[in-house]
Formats: structure tokens, C-alpha cells, sequence
């Protein structure tokens, strides 16, 4: 990508509004995270693409010089439900800010990522709910596929010198012959990738895996396969075992704001009284900054205290962690055990908190 290499698989941190919540970009840089997912809906209502654009883009108005890839929010746009309307030639919606009534065609909607200049687009698209029937998602895919030929034909006439790349995005629901169809039709535009939506939105764990399983199936080799807004570790394991390669999703730094910390046994909540007086570091085999420096004792102190810097100390750790624990899966699919990693994780590191 233009602001570097991505090596992959790969996690993005989620910075919606051009912020990862609680860390600047000198603490990103520090961590060392390989690139972000930035909400282009978000910003297009506030600050304005123009203030972004005038800045000199996405990268000089936050301060980031790694890649990123933006969103165009069609899940933002398709949740405010009684505030939007959706016809084949694009949205009306109404901004859940001020009331504004807005309405944005599919080439809308690349102009504003393309102003915003990031590495990676997605073009518009239509998320459903879960559940759904399969009509409703054949809709939905067919719907995508209309806007993603219209958005791939103005992003070829219009995208700048900077090295943008288009992915398309592949919806379906729950349903795999839908799936099916729209992997086919999208990557029948040539896109750059291939982002995979409308999963994680409160299907079963197995029914997700199924739908994941079906995309890598149909989907050529030669593509890069983004899993759009997931990411509990067992389940990156899982569906890098099935051939992804990106993810991103607000689950380490959520869960850095509300006081949970994830270590290589499971996730810890520091907020419990059982760590008052543990002068330990949040995770002994951690060796990021927060784990060098600080007790889980001192960080228990501060989220009872309402010090923000407690939420900053977790989020540090949390992203620190799921950018080790990516290049910790990279050097085992390099040195040929990527299974034997994934055993050894899969009966270490517990889903619910250990305590
Ligand atoms: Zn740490």
C-alpha cells in the first residue's frame, strides 16, 4: 500500500471518527500497528470531507502515516433504520447528529473517500439485519452488486495520482448460494480485495464459519480477503485457518475503555477487587510499555477513580496485545506450525474472563 507494506494477516485497530479512542498516533506508532479502519460516513457528517481534504487528507489531518482503509458506513447508514431510505440509485438519511437531511448515490459516496485520500476504499453497500429471509438477502447482495459496478466505474474515471485501491464488498447474509453469487459478481469487477460484510451482526459462531467458509471457497486465490468488524482471537485463528487475511474490530479498545485487559490466558477484569494489591503487571508474559511500568493494582486505582488515564493504559495493552498475538500467528504460518499454534492457543486462552 502506498504508506508502506502490510505483512499479513493483519489486525486494524477502529478509529470511526479518525481517533483510536484514547491513543495518539505517536502511541500507534510506538505499538506499532500496521494500519487503521477510519469511518468515511462519520466524517463525512462531521468534520466535512472538505476540512479533511483541505488538510491534505486523511493522513496529514490525523497526524498517521500508516495505511488506511476507509469505510463507506453502509452498516452506520442501514442501523439508523427510521431515519434512512434506500432505492437502487442510493440513500436519504437523516444525520443522527443534527437532524440533516442528506442523499448519496453510490459515486457519492467513493467521492468522499476519494477526498479523504486513504489507501483502501469500500464501496456503499446494504448490510441486513440477522435475522433475515433469503429474499430479503438476495435483495440486499443484489443491491450491492448494482452500487459496487457503479462505484467501480467512477472510481476508475475518477481516482487521483495517490494509489488508492477499490475493495469490493461481499454481502449475502446467512445464505450461501446468495454468498456465492455475490462473490462471483463482485470479483467479476476486478477489485483491488475483497471485503467480507454483513457477518458478526448476531448470527451463531458456526453459521458465521460457514458463511466465511463458502466466500474463501468460491473466492480466487489472487485476492486479498478482508473480514469486516471481527475479531475475538479464537475466532481470527479460525478464519485465518480458512484463508483471511485482514481483520479489524473495536473489541481491544472497548474492552481497554470498560476496564477488561486481555491476557495470553483470557481476558482479565481490572476493575475486580481480587486485584487491589497485585503489584503484577496486566499480563507477565507482556512486554509492552503499560506492562513495564505499571501494576494491575495502580490501573484497578484509576478506573475507580475516573482517571481517563486508566482507559488509555488498557487500550495501550489491548492493541499492543492483538498486534503480538497477529505476529506471533505470522512467524507460525511462516515456520510451517500454524496448527500446532493454534492447538496450543485454543486450549490456553479462555473466551469468558478469568476473572
Ligand atoms: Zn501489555
Amino acid at each position: 500500500m502506498r504508506s508502506g507494506t502490510v505483512k499479513t494477516p493483519a489486525f486494524f485497530p477502529v478509529a470511526t471518527q479518525a481517533a483510536v479512542k484514547g491513543l495518539s498516533a505517536r502511541e500507534l506508532d510506538e505499538i506499532g500497528i500496521q494500519g487503521l479502519l477510519v469511518n468515511a460516513y462519520h466524517l463525512f457528517l462531521r468534520p466535512g470531507t472538505e476540512i479533511v481534504k483541505a488538510a491534505g487528507g486523511l493522513h496529514e489531518f490525523m497526524g498517521f502515516n500508516k495505511p488506511i482503509i476507509t469505510d463507506s458506513g453502509g452498516y452506520q447508514i442501514f442501523s439508523l433504520e427510521s431515519l434512512r431510505r434506500v432505492t437502487d440509485e442510493g440513500v436519504e438519511f437523516q444525520s443522527h447528529i443534527d437532524g440533516k437531511r442528506f442523499s448519496l448515490t453510490p459515486q457519492d459516496v467513493i467521492r468522499i473517500q476519494l477526498d479523504l485520500g486513504p489507501e483502501v476504499i469500500v464501496p456503499l453497500y446494504e448490510c441486513i439485519k440477522f435475522p433475515s429471509t433469503e429474499d430479503a438477502a438476495q435483495c440486499a447482495a443484489q443491491r450491492t452488486i448494482k452500487w459496487a459496478r457503479d462505484s467501480k466505474e467512477y472510481f476508475d474515471k475518477n481516482k487521483s495520482d495517490k494509489v488508492t485501491l477499490f475493495f469490493g464488498i461481499v454481502q449475502g447474509a446467512t445464505y450461501a448460494k446468495v454468498r456465492e453469487y455475490c462473490v462471483k459478481e463482485i470479483s467479476a469487477l476486478s477489485p483491488d480485495g475483497i471485503a467480507i460484510g454483513g457477518l458478526s451482526v448476531g448470527e451463531p459462531r458456526d453459521v458465521r464459519h460457514e458463511m466465511l467458509s463458502v466466500v474463501t471457497d468460491t473466492l480466487d486465490k489472487k485476492y486479498l480477503r478482508y473480514f469486516m468488524g471481527y475479531g475475538k482471537p479464537k475466532e481470527i485463528l479460525e478464519a485465518i485457518h480458512l484463508g483471511i487475511d485482514l481483520f479489524d474490530c473495536v473489541v481491544p479498545t472497548r474492552f481497554g475503555r470498560t476496564g477488561t485487559a486481555y491476557t495470553d490466558e483470557g481476558k482479565i477484569v481490572v476493575r475486580n477487587a481480587l486485584y487491589a494489591k497485585e503489584y503484577a503487571p496486566v499480563d507477565k508474559n507482556c512486554s509492552c510499555y503499560v506492562c513495564r511500568r505499571f501494576t494491575r493494582a495502580y490501573i484497578r486505582h484509576l478506573i475507580n477513580a475516573n482517571e481517563i488515564l486508566a482507559a488509555t493504559l488498557l487500550t495501550y495493552h489491548n492493541v499492543f496485545w492483538y498486534h503480538n498475538f497477529l505476529r506471533k500467528v505470522r512467524e507460525a504460518i511462516e515456520e510451517g506450525r500454524f496448527l500446532e499454534f493454534k492447538e496450543d492457543f485454543d486450549s490456553t486462552f479462555k473466551e469468558e474472563p478469568c476473572l
